[in-house]
């Protein structure tokens, strides 16, 4: 018992009466009694000091079960330097242009930067003579835009570099290595039997990922395949979507996957057998210790400063990891506060992945997440919760409102039943916590609008900014109900060049593909927009992001949905303000303002001044995070 030094309300020293019940008894009766006494009396001390420290803090924190919204909000602000304290000196850095995204003042040649925020904008000697400090010119041929938002992402998107990249199109690590595509089946296996001789332990698995059997129509890429790479060797092969996997009979053996295995997620042959396909994450889950290896391994210190390398690379400069991590794990938590320091370059929106962690039900989950809000930093922040309605457009796993898939496949998988989404979502919602919610086809939006009215209904709560993640198939319907219930839409434009030709040709066709991502359709509804990479499904990177949102253009030359284009203006503020808005970051990050923290994408160009189309070729020198200049990695072609 911890010795609670206090004369408080009833004027008992707790440390006396509690030490003294620990004192051995010189007669045994009467000490004996004296020794139940003061353990009732320490107890229901102890008891009533808690009750008083909780209510305390419930004056400051109004806790879960409070209605009052406004002072819930107010825990998300964060802290700002001391007024009047010791001055720091001033850095002044002149750029070849800035653009802030702060139509107050939307451009200047030059920012002072001070404690890791931003100072003022203006020129170099006018903001020298009034601040002081410093001049840095090693930005002066640079451009600076507010460091780029990107607010769907995964942690993995460092660590899984480790695993054999397997994907279509040519990739590259966050240390610059260039990846080449798998373009076709057999390329697919080489790559996989050239890391297979690479391992020398026999019980040790085959990790890989990126796969897209997608690109290969009429076939179907299964175990069959793997065991050509190895037949006693477990093999496991995330596609790029991250929603499936293939595996080989070696693993399915292992882990009891077999005829007799009743699951839905994993389909059979005309034999029986299962596939090697494991489709949605509790059929992926079978794979066992595979399973867990694979998605446990991108969790080391080194895989998340892998991450912060590669935001680093493509100019983000705050990420949310959308519910790739278990923030019930004291060592997760732990883990990301201490390597986010001020060294670290990139902030992090922390989602809980509530899908698959909330062991003891949601509003135990929803309590956990409330409590650890308050631990949020400068770098880090926590108290937001993702969950997952549906799967994936293109892995036949997205739930969708009639015709239904043009390939005739059956209707995908319900991550969340429709009629325990408001159940599930109501608890965070109460709770004040934000909630990003994954939903790919119309009809996992219709199930998700149809709980958020009700969560809305029975709890109102203003400014909630609860998001639907990806919005891919989106009617203008469901936006002006997104509209009316206060919800933001972060729309995943990427899929229109990386798979925008097989969501023609093969997923909804051509009238439906036109319509997708419908960046134009939610700004004119006003409906606050983000757009993001969901990395590592398509590569971290928002040139590329808004570059497909403006164009919308594919692989094969097709302008996508014309009338769904949006402006380069509209674009970079949506990877940086707008995404900030949907995190409840804005008054912090996503425009370089005065007071926010000096957090800058560096680019060798100006986006506002290129052609359009080559947006996503810009070259990023890297980042200012808190003042502190971050060059990215140099790039390597093999
Ligand atoms: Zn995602």
């Amino acid at each position: 018992m911890p010795a609670v030094k206090s004369r408080g309300w009833v004027g008992v020293d707790f440390a006396e009466w509690s030490s003294a019940a620990q004192r051995p008894p010189t007669s045994e009766v009467p000490h004996r009694l004296l020794e139940e006494l003061l353990l009732i009396w320490t107890t229901s001390l102890l008891r009533y000091h808690r009750q008083y420290v909780a209510d305390n803090a419930r004056v400051r924190d109004p806790g879960p079960g409070s209605t009052d919204p406004y002072r819930r909000a107010s825990i998300y602000r964060m802290s700002h330097p001391p007024v009047g304290d010791q001055p720091s000196s001033t850095t002044v850095f002149p750029a070849r242009a800035i653009h802030t995204l702060d139509p107050t003042v939307p451009s200047g040649s030059a920012i002072a930067v001070k404690d890791g925020r931003f100072l003022a904008l203006g020129k170099t000697d006018e903001l020298a003579d009034v601040y002081g400090g410093t001049v840095d010119h090693s930005l002066a041929d640079k451009v600076l835009l507010p460091g780029f938002v990107e607010a769907h992402s995964h942690k993995d998107t460092g660590g899984i570099w480790q695993f054999t990249y397997v994907g279509f199109e040519a990739r590259r690590g966050p240390n610059g290595r260039l990846w080449r595509g798998c373009t076709t089946f057999d390329a697919v296996v080489d790559r996989l039997r050239e890391a297979d001789r690479l391992l020398d332990d026999p019980d040790e698995p085959l990790l890989a990922w990126g796969l897209d059997p997608i690109f290969w129509p009429g076939e179907r890429f299964d175990r069959r395949q793997l065991d050509a790479v190895s037949t006693t060797r477990r093999i496991f092969v995330a596609h790029s979507n991250m929603h499936l996997a293939t595996v080989n009979s070696a693993l399915l053996e292992q882990e009891g996957i077999d005829p007799d295995t009743v699951a839905e997620g994993v389909p059979k042959d005309g034999s029986g057998w299962p596939t090697g396909e494991l489709r949605e994450f509790p059929a992926m889950a079978l794979a066992g210790q595979t399973f867990r290896s694979f998605f446990g391994r991108t969790q080391s210190d080194e895989s998340v400063l892998m991450f912060g390398q590669a935001a680093r690379n493509v100019g983000v400069t705050t990420v949310a990891d959308l519910g790739t991590s278990n923030l019930l794990d004291e060592a997760v938590v732990r883990q990301w506060i201490g390597i986010a320091d001020e060294t670290f370059p990139m902030r992090a929106a922390m989602f809980h992945g509530a899908l698959m962690s909330a062991p003891d039900g949601d509003e135990a989950c929803a309590a956990a997440m409330f409590d650890l809000k308050q631990r949020s930093t400068d770098r880090v922040r926590f108290g937001n919760v993702k969950l997952l309605m549906d799967g994936s457009i293109q892995g036949g796993t997205a739930r969708l409102r009639w015709p239904g898939y043009l390939h005739g496949g059956p209707n995908g998988i319900w991550l969340i039943a429709p009629e325990q989404a408001a159940e599930r979502i109501g608890p965070y919602h109460r709770a004040g916590l934000l909630v990003h919610t994954h939903a790919n086809g119309d009809q996992a939006v219709d199930a998700l609008l149809d709980a958020f009215d009700q969560v809305q209904t029975a709890n109102p709560l203003p400014d909630h900014r609860h998001t639907i993640q990806h919005c891919q198939m989106t009617t203008p319907g469901q936006y002006r109900r997104m509209k009316a219930l206060g919800m933001c839409a972060n729309v995943f434009s990427n899929h229109i060049w990386f798979w925008g030709d097989q969501h023609r040709s093969i997923t909804v066709g051509p009238d439906r593909a036109a319509r997708m991502n419908a960046a134009r359709t939610a700004l004119d509804i006003g409906v606050p927009l983000s757009m993001h990479s969901d990395s590592p499904v398509t590569p971290l990177g928002p040139l590329h992001v808004a570059w497909a949102a403006v164009n919308r253009q594919t692989p094969k030359g097709e302008i996508v949905g014309e009338n769904e284009r949006i402006t380069v203006t509209e674009a970079m503020h949506a990877v940086t303000m707008g995404a900030a808005w949907q995190l409840r970051m804005d008054d912090v990050i996503g425009s370089i303002t005065p007071q926010k923290f000096a957090d800058c994408t560096v680019l060798e160009a100006d986006p506002f001044e290129v052609d359009p189309a080559e947006l996503r070729d810009i070259p990023v020198w890297g980042t200012m995070s808190g003042g502190v200049l971050h060059e990215g990695s140099p790039q390597t072609d093999t």
